[in-house]
This record gives C-alpha cells, sequence and structure tokens, in this order.
C-alpha cells in the first residue's frame, strides 16, 4: 500500500464511512451493546484500573480468559495444550471470576482458548452477563448460521476471527486441511446475522505478502468485516517455527501498514503494542491485561505460562489474588525495565528469572514450558527506539492517550 502523508480529510472521510457501514450491516441493538458495555463503561473501567494505581493496586480492567484447551486446528506457534484432553472451566468459576471483576468496574472480557465455542457453557455465560462485553478470538470454524443467530440474539459478543494466509498457507500454519474455506463461511455467518465481526491474523513470514496489503483489505470490507487485528507471531509453544518470525523491518513496515488503513479505509484496525505516540508497549508489562489459563491459573499474558496463583485462591476473590501477586508484580516490573515491547520474545532469559525467583509452576499439561522458554532466542518485538510512528487518525490518538498507554509502567 503505497504510503501518503496522513490527509485529515481523507481519514475524516475513511471515518465517516466506517461510522456509515457500520451503521447499515451491523444490528443497532448490537452496536448499543458495544458503544455502552465496551465503549463507555469500558472506558470507566480504565479511570477505575487508574485510580486503583495511585494506591499501588494492579488489578487489570481488560482480563483474557482461555475457557478451554481443546481446539479442531493444530495451528504452528500454538502455545496451548490442544492435543491433550479436554479442560473447561466451569460455568461456576467463570460466573464467579467474571462476578468479582465487573464488582471492580470491569465490564469487557477476551474469550480464548483452544476453541471458546468447544465450551458446552460459553453462551451461558454470554446470557448471564448482558451488561458486559466480549470478545471471542476463533477460528470461525464452529459460527454456523445458527451459531451466529443465537450470537445476535444475546448481543454482547464479537467474534474476531483468525485467518493465517492464503488456502495453502492457511493449512500448512493450521495443521488441518480446508481451513480456509471453513473460516470464510463462519465470516459469512457473522456478516449475514449483523454481527460486528472482526478478522485477525497473526502476521508471519508464510502470510506477510498476502495479508500485509491493500488488497487483502479490500476484501475484507467488500465481505462487510468491520475491524481487523494484525497481531506479530509469536514463535512460542512446542510447535513454535521461529523461522516463521517476522525481521524488524517488517514489523515497522506493519506498523506503517496499519497507519495507513485506518488513514484511508472504512474498516477499524485494533492494534494493543503502541500509545498514541507510536511509543510500543507491553499490555501485560502495563498490567491493564492480564490472563487466566484453562486450568483457572492466572499468568502474566498468554504465552507466559507460568503461575504461582489461581482462581480458587482466596475462596475465588480474584481481585485480592491479582493484587496481591508477587508473581504478575515482579513480571511487570522486569518486563517494563527491560523493553517497551515483548520481554519473552526480546529477554526470554529475564523471563526465566522471574520464574525461578518465585518458584512458579509450569501451567501446560505437556510440562513443556521451561524448555520451551530456554530454547529460545532473543528476537525482535514492538519496541523500535528511534522508529516511532506516532498514531496520525485522530480518534486512536484520542483514545490511546486517555485510555491505553503505559499507565507509568516505563517511567
Ligand atoms: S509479554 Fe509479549 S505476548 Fe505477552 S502481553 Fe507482553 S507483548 Fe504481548
Amino acid at each position: 500500500m503505497k504510503t501518503r502523508a496522513p490527509n485529515p480529510v481523507q481519514t475524516g472521510i475513511a471515518t465517516a464511512a466506517l461510522g456509515h457501514r457500520m451503521a447499515t450491516t451491523a444490528d443497532w441493538r448490537l452496536l448499543w451493546k458495544f458503544a455502552y458495555n465496551f465503549g463507555w463503561k469500558g472506558m470507566r473501567s480504565v479511570q477505575r484500573f487508574k485510580a486503583r494505581l495511585k494506591d499501588g493496586k494492579h488489578f487489570p480492567p481488560f482480563l483474557h480468559i482461555s475457557i478451554t484447551n481443546s481446539c479442531n486446528l493444530r495451528c504452528q506457534g500454538c502455545w496451548v495444550d490442544v492435543d491433550k484432553p479436554q479442560h473447561l472451566i466451569s460455568f461456576e468459576d467463570l460466573d464467579r471470576l467474571i462476578r468479582n471483576a465487573k464488582s471492580h468496574g470491569n465490564s469487557f472480557f477476551g474469550i480464548l482458548g483452544g476453541e471458546p465455542f468447544l465450551h458446552p457453557d460459553l453462551f451461558r455465560v454470554l446470557e448471564a452477563h448482558p451488561d458486559c462485553y466480549f470478545q471471542i478470538f476463533t477460528n470461525g470454524h464452529t459460527i454456523t448460521d445458527k451459531t451466529a443467530k443465537r450470537l445476535r440474539r444475546v448481543g454482547n459478543a464479537t467474534p474476531l476471527i483468525s485467518v493465517e494466509g492464503t488456502d495453502i498457507v492457511s493449512d500448512v500454519r493450521r495443521g488441518r486441511e480446508g481451513v480456509l474455506n471453513r473460516t470464510l463461511a463462519g465470516i459469512e455467518n457473522a456478516v449475514r446475522n449483523r454481527l460486528i465481526t472482526g478478522v485477525a491474523t497473526s502476521v508471519c513470514q508464510s502470510n506477510f505478502d498476502d495479508l500485509v496489503r491493500e488488497e487483502w483489505i479490500d476484501r475484507l470490507i467488500a465481505m462487510g468485516v468491520h475491524y481487523v487485528w494484525f497481531h506479530t507471531y509469536r514463535a512460542v509453544g512446542p510447535d513454535a517455527n521461529p523461522e516463521l518470525a517476522l525481521r524488524r523491518e517488517q514489523v515497522r513496515t506493519l506498523r506503517r501498514f496499519v497507519m495507513d488503513v485506518r488513514n484511508r479505509k472504512p474498516i477499524a484496525v485494533v492494534d494493543a503494542y503502541y500509545d498514541d505516540k507510536g511509543e510500543a508497549l507491553c499490555p501485560a508489562a502495563t498490567g491493564v491485561s492480564h490472563h487466566i489459563s484453562p486450568f483457572g491459573d492466572v499468568e502474566p499474558c498468554p504465552i507466559v505460562q507460568f503461575a504461582t496463583e489461581s482462581i480458587h485462591d482466596n475462596d475465588g476473590d480474584l481481585y485480592k489474588t491479582l493484587t496481591e501477586s508477587k508473581l504478575l508484580a515482579d513480571f511487570r516490573k522486569t518486563a517494563a525495565s527491560a523493553t517497551r515491547g515483548c520481554v519473552v520474545l526480546e529477554r526470554p532469559d529475564l523471563l526465566k528469572d522471574v520464574v525461578e525467583r518465585h518458584g512458579a509452576r509450569d501451567t501446560t499439561l505437556r510440562r513443556g514450558a521451561m524448555a520451551e522458554l530456554e530454547a529460545m532466542e532473543s528476537r525482535p518485538s514492538q519496541d523500535d527506539p528511534g522508529f516511532e510512528v506516532p498514531e496520525e487518525n485522530f480518534i486512536y490518538r484520542f483514545a490511546k492517550k486517555n485510555w491505553f498507554f503505559g499507565f507509568g509502567a516505563y517511567t
């Protein structure tokens, strides 16, 4: 995509066109739930997070919960025990931790797996918390027309459907056949049922040229997709494939591409790696987000599979468990002092030190997390001093300036 200097008029037109697309393709009740439960209440949850920080209390406004380990795919770079017996966080435990977080002002939850739609009580959780908003990280294979209709009825969730490349690349990346067609069918069902629909990609060597390009963005817009999220491939897990990891100049190209799409295309682009000034950040190091594993372990983030606490500690008082966690506090301090980027990619050695300092347990069923960590080499991540690209689109700049930045972690 040819880079052009940001043009406020063009950015305004693209933003207005996105608004028009949302209003004419998504169910208005769902747009209201998104605006209120995620937008308004999400903003207030960050305000409460900031107030807690002043008292030295770290409880994240955004929790990511892996509700099951099982999945129908076998992706390269997946850190989850997808080939092991199925584990589910029970409805009762999910309900309790969501209620606990809500009582401290939270309203947004990221739902991960494995494949979340394989959890038999997923809809029960969504229906039990109509005052919350859920982003469901899914491969889309289980989003049938019936499932999409049910998502529309409950109204408080957005499917974020992962696409990892063209037909052939998708099959290789995801370890099955016919992957892309099934994913595209899931996207189609979501869009047809007027859901707020997102597409995510873990950008790596095998899909960079196909997906970090204007034609792919135009195709997503034509498919009716409302937002896109480009993650950077993390070479982790039992099948890490480090050769897929991005080189520094590719990370820079991706950042520039995201800016250009935000300036010129009627589609939203999410990222969780940069603040309004374009300075890098790690959501776990800032404490704005932490993770619950499929086994109920409290982890800094999904790919850091070590813990000293679980959701069952303190009679299920998640707030007490997280605010008193010495492991989380040490992880945040160590990560933030080492890099504004991803400590797992850049300094796996320091992460190993944190784990050993607290005697943190390996939370995987394969019991391979430490060996995988020890095998990791340092790689570039989003931290790229001197090459910062400040947010050019006024809406992203305003939102990040107020509700998504370093929160004092990097001072
Ligand atoms: S440690 Fe890395 S993968 Fe985890 S939240 Fe931070 S940047 Fe993301």
